[in-house]
């Protein structure tokens, strides 16, 4: 049973949702390029609700993306905001996934809470560059060491979880601690030079010298890659993908449909196989976000999940490039022109597939399924 979309809690006329995605959408352009980055669409979201509607409902929220119930409306929610701008739902999915982190896990989650229903975004922060971030105790407490690099959201995410290394033991299970990252002389934004997702702001953040006390500590080592929900949640950036799939085969058809061209049978061949890639992948990541979110304790459910997702994941990745291909097969030099949305789609989404290690993923997914009782995986 799915509960009704969070936003309509806050956004009493009729339309609102729609009016905020448009919004979203015809900003997307410009917002790569403003001096004010994302910070008028994190606005807008937070008074839409939808900042604090990820927190539970003891804490002010709807739970949007804490479990079975509402597993549906985050996909929904995070698929319609990737079709508007895949900045927008990185930004958004990083904050549905700290709330999350500090909601399973005992932690600070309630001492944020206050700062998140007043609009503070949450981010997490896991990649390690050269200098990976450690934390060396101290007397009641942790001094930080290191970096984190692809670290979305500089200047917008006002509390990071960040995943901890030991100061001394290289090969522990890493710790995970929430730390306020609002400190600009620590922010090196000029670290993110990728050609797509620009208004992520996916650089570089010095912890060197920050102390924090336990009270941050979140959780118990190992917590992080506690599964189903480490690997089990990648069907939310997978939400996001298909939603930037989506924008890009609707700017194709209208672009071909203003050119004269949609009746070609090759064109309208590549464009059927696009549609039938978008619905293949949107039903299989309901499934997936039902399965991991509904998972239960045991063994078998959580290794039955994981591998839901991780195959999702990949086929959603197979998917989205597929249609990248046909959308610049169909549209030739017209799909490569800046400072047009097709350009920017194509750029954001190419980049937003290359998550971590997708190599592994694949291989995880093969042993779990090898290894199950259930001889018959289908
Ligand atoms: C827009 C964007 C925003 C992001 N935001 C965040 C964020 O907020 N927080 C965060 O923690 N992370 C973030 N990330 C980083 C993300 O989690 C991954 O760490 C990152 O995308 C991995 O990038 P990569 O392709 O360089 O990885 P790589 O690991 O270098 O993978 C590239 C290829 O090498 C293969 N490979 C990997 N390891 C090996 C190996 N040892 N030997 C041989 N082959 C190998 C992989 O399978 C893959 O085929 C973001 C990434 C993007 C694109």
């Amino acid at each position: 049973m799915s509960r009704p979309l969070a936003i309509s809690l806050r956004c009493h006329e009729a339309g609102e949702y729609d009016a905020l995605m448009d919004w979203l959408t015809e900003r997307a352009d410009m917002a790569e390029t403003d001096p004010a980055g994302l910070a008028p669409e994190m606005e807008a979201l937070r008074q839409a609700g939808l900042l604090a509607a990820c927190l539970p409902d003891a804490e002010g929220g709807q739970g949007l993306g804490l479990g079975a119930e509402t597993a549906i409306t985050a996909f929904e929610l995070l698929r319609r905001m990737g079709r508007a701008n895949l900045s927008v739902a990185r930004l958004f999915e990083g904050h549905m996934n700290a709330v999350k982190l500090l909601h399973l896990y005992d932690g600070p989650g309630a001492r944020v809470a206050p700062a998140v229903r007043n609009g503070a975004l949450l981010g997490v922060w896991g990649a390690d560059g050269a200098r990976p971030l450690r934390g060396f105790a101290t007397g009641g407490g942790l001094r930080l060491e290191g970096e984190k690099i692809f670290a979305s959201g500089l200047g917008l995410v006002r509390f990071a979880i960040v995943t901890l290394r030991d100061g001394i033991a290289d090969d522990g299970p890493d710790r995970l601690a929430l730390v306020d990252v609002s400190d600009p002389a620590r922010q090196d934004p000029s670290a993110w030079k990728a050609s797509g997702m620009r208004a992520t702001v996916s650089g570089r953040f010095d912890f060197s010298g920050l102390e924090i006390d336990a009270g941050h500590i979140i959780g118990q080592p190992g917590d992080y890659v506690r599964e189903p929900h480490f690997e089990g949640g990648i069907w939310r950036y997978c939400a996001a993908h298909l939603g930037g799939a989506e924008a890009l085969v609707a700017l194709w058809r209208d672009a071909l449909a203003t050119r004269g061209r949609l009746d070609d049978p090759m064109q309208l061949g590549r464009y059927a196989r696009a549609v039938s890639l978008c619905r293949a992948m949107a039903s299989l990541l309901r499934e997936t976000a039902r399965t991991v979110e509904a998972a239960t304790d045991e063994r078998e459910a959580i290794d039955a999940a994981v591998a839901a997702a991780l195959l999702a994941r990949q086929f959603v990745e197979e998917g989205c490039v597929e249609i990248l291909q046909l959308a610049e097969k169909s549209l030739g030099t017209a799909a490569y022109m800046t400072g047009t949305p097709i350009e920017r789609v194509r750029r954001d989404l190419s980049i937003f597939l290359r998550q971590a290690a997708p190599d592994a993923k694949l291989l995880k997914a093969g042993r779990l399924l090898a290894g199950a009782s259930d001889a018959a995986p289908w």
